[in-house]
């Protein structure tokens, strides 16, 4: 094997594919860090490969996102959609694969940086093999997540002992909040090093539109008291609370009254369930009239969406990070949110928003009335929204942060092999 390249390193994130459209079906939050971070590292001057598997058979295989910075579309299992517990099942092929290219390439990585659990087991195979350093992001942990549903799958019991592994066993772990980091530590295990790095947002994108102009193009009344959604219809992203407490809100029979809810695939694909339910649900409580899907937002409409907002909604039964939220305050928009998670940590209460109990439709009524009703306070918490935002989490800050761990991990490795090259 040739010398390890000091700056190459790779992603890796199996079934969150960095360069698909986002907010449809499986496509989410670990699709944006994992591009955002893998772009902003190659901005500073890492060489980074995205490793993912292909999905479909009219993918491209390598796409280029920037100079020194591709997503690498692997052959694991069929080339379609696949449901996530089920990808496991090509966990070996995609580890072939992936060295297959490696060496094709000519490419020697000095560390690997895995997402999720499935690409986390991929991450202690490779270690295994090729003594590479390890940094883990889980994104979701079981240990959490079983906790909140009523049928636990098939699958569980795997995932719980590979993500232990990769606390144990992996170089590092990156919690993307206090939040995430106690979880692993009371629920996972009390072993591993652990540092804290939160997820990002793209600062420039968001917060240059006034309220005027983003619902003058997209057609929303300049006086109209607009409550957002934005993000994928599954059950446990609480959309069904929202729904329930515009119903309760003060404002519900305001004819002035506009709920997006924006994200969600084509009709006929795995989220339409969900999509279908919430509909039903707003038909039944009669809010039809109020209630746009816009559907998929692409990137280049966010930020419209997000500013024409009076308020941003995040009712999410469990959220480790929680990246829409972060979007809605670095556009000046107040967020309400479940009290979980790593929502605790991005949204101040009273500062920047305010926090209400999970599923607690009366609380958040209450949360959402309280913005609705006092413009002059709702501008004073997307001030303070927009200024944590610029503090705390652009990708920028989040990918040096990640590269002074990268950069220590890999020398510390340079010692004890003594085979690196610039
Ligand atoms: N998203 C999008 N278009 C949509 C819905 C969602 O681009 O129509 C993006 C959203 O901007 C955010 C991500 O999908 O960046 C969702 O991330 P989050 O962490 O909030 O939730 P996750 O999907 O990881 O559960």
């Amino acid at each position: 094997m040739n010398k390890k390249q000091f700056k190459s390193i790779a992603l890796i994130s199996v079934h969150g594919d960095p360069a698909v459209e986002i907010g449809s079906e499986e496509a989410g939050g670990q699709n944006v860090y994992v591009r955002h971070v893998g772009e902003e590292l190659a901005r500073q001057g890492w060489r980074v490969d995205m490793f993912t598997r292909a999905s479909g058979a009219e993918q491209p295989k390598i796409v280029e996102h920037a100079p020194n910075c591709r997503t690498i579309r692997l052959t694991a299992g069929p080339e379609e959609f696949v449901p996530r517990d089920e990808i496991f099942g090509y966990r070996h092929q995609f580890v072939e694969a992936l060295l297959k290219f490696a060496e094709k390439e000519d490419i020697n990585y000095s560390l690997i940086h895995t997402n999720y659990w499935i690409s986390g087991w991929v991450g202690l195979e490779l270690k295994r093999r090729l003594s590479l350093p390890i940094v883990h992001t889980y994104h979701s942990l079981g240990a959490v997540k079983y906790k909140s549903v009523s049928t636990i799958p098939m699958i569980a019991s795997t995932r719980l002992k590979v993500e232990k592994d990769c606390l144990e066993n992996d170089d590092r772990i990156v919690a993307t909040s206090p939040q995430e980091q106690e979880h692993m530590r009371s629920l996972v295990s009390t072993k591993g090093k652990i540092s804290i790095v939160p997820c990002g947002t793209d600062i420039e994108h968001y917060g240059a539109i006034s309220r005027e102009t983003a619902r003058r193009t997209l057609g929303i009344a300049c006086d109209a008291k607009v409550v957002l959604y934005v993000g994928r219809f599954d059950k446990r992203k609480g959309i069904e609370t929202l729904v329930r407490a515009v119903n309760a809100s003060q404002w519900r029979d305001d004819p002035n009254l506009v709920l997006l809810i924006g994200g969600g695939s084509r009709p006929g694909q795995s989220d339409g369930i969900e999509r279908e339910r919430i509909e039903e649900i707003v038909d039944e409580l009669g809010l039809t009239e109020k209630t746009r899907f816009p559907g998929r937002i692409g990137e280049e409409q966010l930020p419209f969406y997000y500013a024409a907002a009076d308020v941003c909604v995040v009712p999410s039964h469990y959220e480790p990070f929680g990246l829409v939220a972060i979007e809605a305050m670095a556009s000046g928009t107040p967020v309400v949110a479940s009290d979980v998670g790593g929502l605790q940590f991005t949204v101040v209460p009273e500062e920047t928003g305010l926090l209400a109990p999970p599923k607690d439709v009366e609380s958040f009524a209450r949360a959402i009335d309280r913005i609705l009703s006092d413009p002059q306070w709702r501008d004073r918490l997307g001030e303070n929204a927009r200024r944590r935002v610029e503090e705390k989490f652009s990708w920028g800050g989040v990918a040096s942060q990640l590269g002074i761990i990268y950069t220590q991990l890999i020398e510390k490795s340079v010692v004890s092999l003594g085979s690196v090259s610039a």
